[in-house]
């Protein structure tokens, strides 16, 4: 087919500067980050105003040509990426990236959907607030990104997914159309709630181009302490006699397999143990300090000693600055690039409910080691959320050898189906935070029930008939 009448409607509307067809430039926007995923497009487009995005998909639609959203393409899943080779264009929100309006008073920012997550954190910070949404990819990703995956990150356990950090949504429809969602309202029960329909959506139902975000008060303090436990058990009932002590200034809790920071400190320059000898299990907790530091300090160190006693935890240290708790949090945020560079890794991205966790690590870790004799599960994660990326390194002498590496790597389906049976039978999910994308579309086909995606199906073909947004994602 020849593009050059679609590719001039394009240029009209967005100009040059908003229209990238050079094939070299144009990989930037259809490979995904791991080179997982990649593929051709006709055109990536770069609107600057929801007015164009909205002439952008009309112009789409009238052509019959499919649109695959993009943010900071930092997602995990291949939803960020085409997955036709050339029929398809990428429309990426990163020239709309203005943060409109911060409002300390409301708790409430307004920012477009191309705003990288880590600017509208500075923003709120600026005038003494935070938003709280935090992930190793935070310098890259992209609020209407964060949206569409629904993303989760470190401080869940206090403030909750996107999902819960969003007032208001301005979205453009298949059509054309723009709903004009942006309330800033705490409280409104006029019909449907339409912004949950297209968070987490993945770009399927809808451009997200600007949304209202919820702000909140930026803690005095913060204590970082780093500890060290016999099992995952133990790290848990560590967790929870904080919280019963903290409540809700636990903002964090990570748990840490001698593994994981084994392969982190050694990929990772500038990086040293927190504790020696490594920790079986480490559980890393963040304290927010919202009053008098001191009573804060009291209370956790309280509670750790009764942990100690109790042979809860057996060693810790509490960051002694910003600058050691920082060094703590730069170990966490390099797993999963330190497991990239020791070699192949098949991944997982599950919960469970929190109590199951410890039973998850005990049953996934015989069962994966049964599935690959040899190899290595590293199960991380977001421990106060019942969140781990329960991933499997190859066995070691696989490592470096290119027919090994790609033998288990090619056990990468069966060994994810019988994964995520086990996450099922325990009433879990088999996609905690990354979503469906690409990757685990025949998973959700599989394991999802039936009804549910008959609704799911249904709102699609509602709201995308022509199926033009994001074809090929999560269905
Ligand atoms: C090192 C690293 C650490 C990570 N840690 C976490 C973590 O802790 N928690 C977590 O949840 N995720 C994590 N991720 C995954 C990823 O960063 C998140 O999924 C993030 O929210 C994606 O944002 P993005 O802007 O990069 O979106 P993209 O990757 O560009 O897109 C993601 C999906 O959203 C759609 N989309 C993007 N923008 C829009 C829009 N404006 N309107 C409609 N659809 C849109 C895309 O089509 C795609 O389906 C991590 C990734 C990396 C690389």
């Amino acid at each position: 087919m020849d593009h050059a009448l679609f590719l001039d409607s394009l240029r009209a509307i967005v100009g040059e500067a908003g229209l990238v067809c050079d094939a070299e430039k144009l990989s930037r926007y259809t490979r995904e980050w791991r080179g997982k995923f990649a593929s051709g497009a006709i055109a990536a487009v770069r609107p600057a105003s929801t007015a164009e995005v909205s002439a952008v998909v009309a112009t789409c639609t009238e052509y019959g040509i499919a649109i695959t959203p993009q943010g900071g393409n930092t997602g995990l899943v291949g939803g960020s990426v085409p997955i036709d080779i050339s029929g398809e264009i990428v429309l990426s929100l990163e020239r709309m990236n203005a943060i409109e309006d911060v409002d300390p008073d409301g708790n409430t920012m307004v920012v477009q959907a191309g705003c990288i997550l880590a600017q509208a954190q500075q923003a709120a910070e600026q005038v003494d607030r935070i938003f709280p949404l935090s992930l190793g990819a935070e310098g890259s990703c992209m609020i209407g990104g964060n949206l569409s995956t629904n993303a989760g990150g470190i401080n869940v356990i206090r403030y909750g997914n996107m999902r819960d950090l969003v007032l208001g949504l301005e979205v453009v429809l298949a059509d054309g159309r723009v709903w004009n969602g942006m309330n800033r309202l705490r409280k409104d029960n006029t019909g449907y709630d339409l912004k949950h329909l297209f968070i987490g959506a993945e770009g399927t139902l809808g451009i997200i181009t600007r949304a209202v975000l919820k702000t909140f008060p930026r803690p005095k303090d913060r204590l970082t302490a780093w500890l060290a436990c016999q099992t995952p058990e133990h790290c848990l009932d560590a967790l929870n006699m904080m919280r019963n002590r903290l409540g809700d200034g636990i903002i964090a809790g990570e748990i840490i397999p001698a593994i994981a920071l084994d392969q982190t400190l050694k990929q990772t320059p500038d990086t040293k143990a927190p504790l020696q000898p490594l920790p079986a299990w480490s559980l890393l907790v963040e304290v927010g300090v919202f009053d008098e530091a001191g009573a804060v300090r009291d209370t956790l160190d309280f509670v750790l000693q009764e942990a100690i006693s109790q042979e809860v935890i057996y060693d810790g240290v509490v960051a002694q600055n910003m600058s050691q708790a920082q060094d703590f949090w730069k170990i966490r945020e390099a797993i999963p690039s330190a497991e990239i560079k020791s070699g192949p890794s098949i991944k997982h991205d599950v919960s469970v409910p929190v109590h199951r966790v410890a039973e998850l690590i005990t049953r996934g870790t015989t069962l994966l080691q049964e599935l690959y004799p040899g190899s290595r599960p590293v199960p991380f994660g977001h421990l106060g959320d019942g969140n781990l990326h329960f991933n499997l390194c190859a066995p070691v002498d696989a490592v470096g050898d290119p027919e090994a590496e790609a033998k288990f790597l090619a056990a990468w389906e069966p060994i994810n189906r019988a994964f995520h049976d086990l996450v099922r039978e325990m009433n879990g999910s088999i996609s905690a935070e990354h979503g469906i994308g690409q990757l685990k579309k025949d998973e959700l086909a599989r394991t999802a029930d039936s009804v549910g995606l008959d609704v799911m199906r249904a709102v699609k073909a509602a709201l995308d008939p022509g199926n033009l947004l994001n074809p090929g994602k999560i269905f």
